[in-house]
């Protein structure tokens, strides 16, 4: 995995704000382009319903995602400011708070009733362009981890130079991505002690590194390992 791969699978807040991360090159944008933003919006697609053309409907031309940067960049910025504070317990930033409102009120999810031969459904739908639901999908989304207790919880990820925000589903996780960061980190170590530099101080682990198995810090991740 590289830097330049974006990492998926937290709330999808976090995903979008976690598009800015920092590499040894500087800070890079993942979604700055068409390109860019088709990719993620690819890997997102299943938790963007209602904001992006369902099955049978023409899909998003590089013109409508042109016009889709600008509102998609506004709400991760405001998203990140407010996040960044909330994940503190802090208040956030009002011109956050009303950009956040804004976006969602251009484009509100509406629950379209329909019979599919066997029950009623309500599937949200949101009108505009696309870029405009786009936005709104994505500010509900930060709306959603605003106001989840569990944001007071929202970690950065402990490697140097990473800015990846992550949920802990386990209170032991460290690492944005065990194989992008966790296993730099473990190199690190490996580094500092063959140089006689001795263990990292902060290791709060009981064990050696060389004695988890290959593996391990994946676990971590996921949660597996080390649950009480
Ligand atoms: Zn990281």
């Amino acid at each position: 995995m590289t830097d330049l791969v974006p990492l998926t699978g937290e709330p999808l807040a976090l995903d979008l704000v976690n598009t800015r991360p920092r590499t040894s090159g500087g800070p890079v944008d993942l979604i700055a382009t068409v390109e860019g933003l088709r990719g993620w919006l690819n890997l997102q697609a299943g938790r963007l319903a209602g904001a992006l053309p369902e099955d049978g409907e023409p899909p998003l031309t590089d013109d409508d995602l042109a016009a889709a940067l600008a509102p998609v960049h506004e709400v991760r910025e405001h998203a990140a400011a407010a996040i960044d504070r909330a994940r503190r317990g802090l208040p956030p930033p009002r011109d956050a708070l009303r950009a956040l409102n804004r976006a969602q009120r251009a484009a509100p999810a509406v629950r379209v009733l329909a019979w599919d031969g066997a029950a009623v459904t309500a599937a949200p739908r949101r009108d505009g362009p696309p870029g405009v639901r786009l936005a709104a999908a994505l500010a509900e989304a930060v709306a959603d981890l605003l106001t989840d207790p569990a944001v007071t919880t929202v970690r950065q990820c402990e490697a140097d130079d990473c800015v990846m925000l992550f949920l802990p589903a386990h209170p032991r996780r460290r690492w944005c991505s065990a194989a992008r960061c966790g296993n730099r980190a473990r190199v690190a170590r490996h580094y500092r002690r063959r140089r006689g530099l001795g263990p990292d101080s902060q290791e709060p682990e009981q064990q050696g590194p060389e004695s988890r198995e290959p593996g391990s810090e994946r676990a971590e991740l996921a949660g597996g390992r080390n649950r009480p």
